[in-house]
């Protein structure tokens, strides 16, 4: 995959040249103290899904005072802040999602979770904190803006629609005229801290859920051919479902299926009457996305017919593929290499199959996603216990890059 840049390199001279950046790498420096006491408070205090009161709440509060007009969501606990610029202009989206996942922490840190089984273990923490930092660093540079910041603090990105019921309530509009440009950074322990990297095009995969049932008919294990056994269907499934994506799409469009749970059955000597499949399929193209879910439910259907049983198929809806406008993301990634420094920025290899909701702002709004690496000190990226986990711990010293990142993609668009 070749490289991003459209604009020239960047260098840290041209940086220096450039006044629109002067002291903005040494302001999210001095703020620093500020974020970490807020990632670390909204860390002690996490919360799943699209309730998330006490975090909304510590975001209204770390941004009482700065010259912006703050709104909460109706049906969600979002917070949307404006930030009006000297001179009317373009509007820019910074994101950043604040919802935390059901797990128990075991990361021994003195500000560990105190909310029982939930844990900001996808660094989320860190994203508001970035967030509420940049405003604040903007707000210090208004003058300079020309147009208009729209900070999108986002509950429910971990499977609840969050950033999709946002649009609806109306957060691409909350500036006015819709954004011309959108950035959402995202933590990742697992590579190395301080760098930022992206890539143009699809950067996230969608991601959609389906269960299949095959129903046959129960009897006694000793005599088969009385039954309908529903079991050699399903295991016939799984092998012709693999099959499918190696014959029928291209080895150069990546797509994953992967069955996380088979059930049938009670005991040794029972044929059950049912089995179900339940999985996960990943794609990075809408059009393979409706392929692959097609043909997901033909193979299965056919492959249980063979078998003399009747097979039911419902798909979950997931996010859809998270497509990087490819000049934007290019701008990102020279803007992290001239603001932050030439090793800080490196162009992403190939796109992850994990899924990200921000791909619904980025249907509406050319932007891109980023990767903030926050691996520990002394440890190899490679090592790290990786987002998600209950021991993922991420380097906090990583939080002033993205600070700096998100006001400079501010101040850029709205030059
Ligand atoms: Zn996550
Ligand atoms: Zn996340």
């Amino acid at each position: 995959m070749g490289i991003i840049s459209r604009h020239p390199p960047a260098t840290t001279a041209a940086a220096a040249q450039d006044p629109r950046f002067d002291g903005l790498v040494e302001g999210a420096r001095m703020l620093q103290p500020r974020t970490v006491a807020l990632r670390r408070a909204v860390h002690r205090h996490p919360e799943v899904g699209l309730r998330l009161p006490a975090t909304q709440a510590q975001i209204v509060r770390a941004l009482d005072g700065l010259p912006l007009r703050v709104h909460t969501g109706v049906g969600l606990s979002s917070v949307v802040a404006v930030l009006d610029g000297a001179r009317p202009g373009p509007t820019v989206l910074l994101r950043a999602d604040m919802d935390a996942l059901p797990l128990t922490e075991r990361t021994g840190l003195p500000f560990a979770s105190e909310s029982g089984a939930v844990m900001h273990a996808c660094g989320h923490d860190t994203h508001v904190a970035m967030l509420t930092s940049a405003a604040r660093l903007l707000c210090d540079r208004r003058d300079a803006l020309v147009g208009r910041v729209i900070f999108m603090f986002q509950p429910g990105e971990e499977g609840y629609d969050g950033a999709r019921l946002m649009i609806d309530e109306g957060v691409l509009t909350s500036a006015g005229r819709p954004p011309a440009a959108a950035l959402a950074l995202h933590i990742t322990a697992t590579s190395k801290s301080g760098v930022i990297t992206t890539r143009p095009g699809p950067i996230m995969a969608s991601s959609d859920d389906f269960t299949v049932r095959v129903v046959g008919r129960g009897g006694h294990s000793a005599m088969p051919h009385e039954a309908l056994d529903p079991v050699p269907a399903a295991a016939a499934m799984v092998g012709a479902l693999q099959t499918m994506l190696t014959r029928r799409i291209s080895v150069h469009d990546p797509t994953v299926l992967t069955i996380g749970r088979i059930s049938a059955g009670t005991t040794a000597n029972i044929i059950p009457q049912d089995a179900t499949l339940t999985g996960t399929v990943r794609t990075l193209s809408e059009p393979t996305r409706r392929f692959v879910l097609d043909e997901l439910a033909t193979v299965c259907r056919h492959v249980g017919a063979a078998h003399g049983c009747t097979v039911e198929v419902a798909i979950e809806p997931g996010y859809p593929v998270t497509v990087n406008d490819d000049a934007v993301a290019g701008r990102a990634l020279d803007l992290a290499a001239t603001v932050l420094g030439p090793r800080r920025a490196e162009p992403m290899p190939h796109p992850l199959m994990g899924a990200e909701d921000f791909a619904y702002v980025l249907r509406e709004v050319p932007g891109t996603l980023a990767f903030l690496g926050a691996t520990p000190p002394g440890v190899e990226p490679s090592e790290a216990a990786p987002n998600h986990s209950d021991q993922v711990l991420f380097d906090e010293s990583a939080m002033e890059h993205g600070v700096a990142l998100y006001a400079a993609f501010a101040l850029d668009t709205l030059r």
